[in-house]
């Protein structure tokens, strides 16, 4: 991917509200409570290497990625830290894992037998750790019966390929008022762990919703995520027990500015014409950057006021209604405050429906991505 260098757009990351936001988590948790962050999708669009240094300063002591390559770059980087992939790895990348101390989630027995076949194989000497992923209700990985998952322990017990390292849930509705589907699910994993004689040396239920808001069954481990990123996990359902830092802006600069005439129109299919003379400033950001193209008629901040986005968003650029003329060159807030306004992340996925997660995420590597 090409790295916009040479033009205004860009995301700025503020390391401190991270390293706040991790520092504040860790302060509740139990000293025998670990937390890895959360890296996956680029640190959440943050950027992968800087949030992950950033971590460690905090207090994290490993890592969860979603895939195997996000783990490798992590290791390529100098990281030595534990790192969990949280999604399944095809068993043909077992050695990989291995030789590199990445531990897997494994979901069922049959995996296991693929990986230890391509272990044998390739005459892997490391054990490969694994976490043990069970299915309480999330319905997307892991085992689903207590006979299944007994029958992976014992396996694991004479398997010399493996190490037992961890066994874990993820929560579907941590972030809810509404507590009764959690405690189903909660029900289900002390069920589970009914046959887990001996622990292995990571127990861990916690996304961040979890440890917000139900830190009671924490185990010894949580993987905090979106939290560490400064965003509520809930949106605006439920109230953080502290204060969350958002780290991420998004800014821009206008680079072209001119006087509409009343019934002239802005971009594709016209959907937009002015109603008097009014004064508009293209903005060279767009879709292909992760800015939404259902973003028409949201704002941004110039100069602390909220100007709107008239017209489609296109592919690169879009425009948006000045209050009066300003030049070339003036800074535009697309995420973040501006003179004491701010655009929050929440506001734009409610404004498109969806989730901050989706929006932080989506933000393209086209953007640089600065840090202060
Ligand atoms: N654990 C698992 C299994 C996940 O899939 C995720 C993220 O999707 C997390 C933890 C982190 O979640 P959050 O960002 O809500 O803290």
């Amino acid at each position: 991917m090409v790295i916009g260098k040479h033009r205004p757009s860009r995301i700025v990351v503020d390391q401190t509200a991270i390293y706040q936001n991790i520092a504040n988590e860790k302060a509740r948790l139990t000293d025998k409570t670990e937390l890895f962050m959360v890296v996956k999708a680029n640190a959440y669009g943050h950027g992968l290497l800087q949030v992950a240094a950033t971590a460690l300063r905090a207090g994290a002591t490993g890592f969860c990625v979603a895939i195997l390559d996000e783990a490798l770059a992590l290791r390529e980087a100098g990281f030595n830290q534990p790192i969990l992939v949280l999604g399944i790895t095809e068993p043909q990348y077992a050695a990989l894992l291995a030789v590199n101390h990445i531990s897997a989630t494994v979901g069922s027995l049959t995996w296991l037998k693929t990986a230890q076949g391509f272990l044998e194989n390739e005459h892997v000497t490391t054990p490969l750790a694994v976490h043990l992923g069970l299915d309480t209700g999330m319905g997307r990985i892991g085992f689903q019966t207590s006979t299944q998952l007994a029958a992976a322990v014992a396996y694991l017990q004479t398997a010399e390929q493996f190490t037992f390292e961890g066994i874990f849930t993820h929560f579907s509705k941590a972030d809810s008022a509404d507590t009764e589907y959690f405690e189903q699910q909660l029900k289900k994993w002390r069920v589970f762990m009914a046959v887990v004689p001996d622990r292995p040396k990571y127990v861990h239920v916690s996304n961040t919703a979890t440890s917000l808001w139900h830190d009671a069954c924490n185990g010894n481990l949580i993987r905090f995520g979106v939290g560490g990123y400064g965003l509520n996990p809930s949106g605006v359902e439920l109230e953080p027990p502290f204060v969350l830092h958002p780290a991420m802006r998004l800014e821009s600069r206008a680079v072209f500015v001119k006087a509409l005439k009343a019934g002239q129109s802005v971009s594709y299919g016209a959907t937009y014409t002015a109603q008097e003379d009014e004064w508009v400033a293209t903005v060279p950001i767009g879709y292909a950057d992760g800015y939404r193209r259902q973003l028409q008629g949201f704002h941004v901040l110039v100069d602390g006021q909220y100007c709107e986005i008239i017209g489609r968003i296109c592919m690169d650029q879009l425009m948006i209604r000045l209050p009066h003329e300003y030049p070339v060159g003036t800074l535009v807030t697309l995420v973040g405050e501006d003179h004491g306004q701010t655009i929050s992340l929440q506001e734009i996925a409610d404004y498109c429906g969806t989730i901050h997660y989706e929006i932080a995420c989506g933000f393209s590597e086209r953007l640089p991505r600065f840090y202060q």
